[in-house]
């Protein structure tokens, strides 16, 4: 029984690491093709000056995508192969979340959205890694942000549920259908690919945002959880052992 269930386990290791390395490549892909193609069709006749600067602008920007793809990517596989060095300081929650907030604040106002504060006045310290933290509510509120329709509210929440200490995250947008909700956190997944890639988002769209978040979680002992109302909006939680 036990031999059959390591062998289980490395084929599931195993199966996660093809994915990975399956979905990786089709990423990695697409903005090379797109540079390829570019370039073939610029060569084909000859072009103006600021048609090739438009040119050379489009193929710029494809390979910042492939930049920013890869940095996320190298950073993820380092987290996950426990190569990170997580620091271990005394973190004031809500000094944490009102530090991400500010840090959106302008991406928030272009797009009309209100950030909320609903924080707890009393500091009670969490033991962790406060970039790393920070990190898992700016990708929370900025998928909040950009899931939002112009006018609407995300509200930032922090509070003490028995031995552990929670920070919500709660949008008023589409929501997310139950269907898909299960692998939101999965590496690369996107509920509409062709949508995110397009939104201009500072981490890309590719479907990494919470995978990272989850990731920044877990390794402080905590959980991250989504709850969703197609239609109405999504709340994301993070719970943190005190
Ligand atoms: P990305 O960086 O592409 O936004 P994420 O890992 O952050 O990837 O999110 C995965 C998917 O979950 C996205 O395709 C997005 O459509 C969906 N999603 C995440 N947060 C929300 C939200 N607050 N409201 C609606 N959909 C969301």
């Amino acid at each position: 029984i036990v031999f059959n269930a390591l062998l289980a386990r490395l084929e599931a290791a195993f199966g996660e690491l093809r994915r990975f390395t399956a979905d990786a490549s089709h990423e990695l892909r697409t903005p090379l093709t797109v540079i390829r193609s570019v370039g073939e069709v610029a060569l084909r006749e000859p072009h103006s000056e600021t048609e090739y600067r438009d040119i050379i602008g489009t193929m710029l920007e494809e390979v910042d995508r492939l930049t920013l793809l890869t940095t996320l990517l190298l950073e993820l596989t380092r987290a996950e192969g426990g190569q990170t060095a997580m620091k271990c300081e005394a973190i004031d929650l809500s000094e944490l979340v009102r530090d991400a907030a500010g840090f959106l604040g302008v991406l928030a106002e272009e797009e009309r959205v209100r950030i909320d504060l609903d924080l707890l006045t009393t500091v009670v310290p969490v033991t962790g890694d406060w970039m790393m933290l920070r990190q898992a509510i700016v990708n929370l509120l900025d998928n909040a942000i950009k899931h939002s329709p112009p006018g609407a509210t995300v509200t930032l929440a922090s509070q003490a549920r028995g031995e552990q200490m929670e920070i919500s995250v709660s949008d008023q947008g589409e929501g997310i259908p139950a269907e898909q909700l299960p692998h939101v956190f999965d590496r690369f997944y996107r509920v509409d690919a062709a949508r995110s890639r397009q939104d201009g988002s500072v981490r890309g769209g590719f479907g990494l945002g919470l995978a990272i978040a989850r990731w920044a979680v877990e390794a402080h002992g905590g959980h991250i959880a989504a709850e969703s109302t197609p239609g109405k909006g999504s709340v994301f939680r993070i719970a943190l052992p005190r």
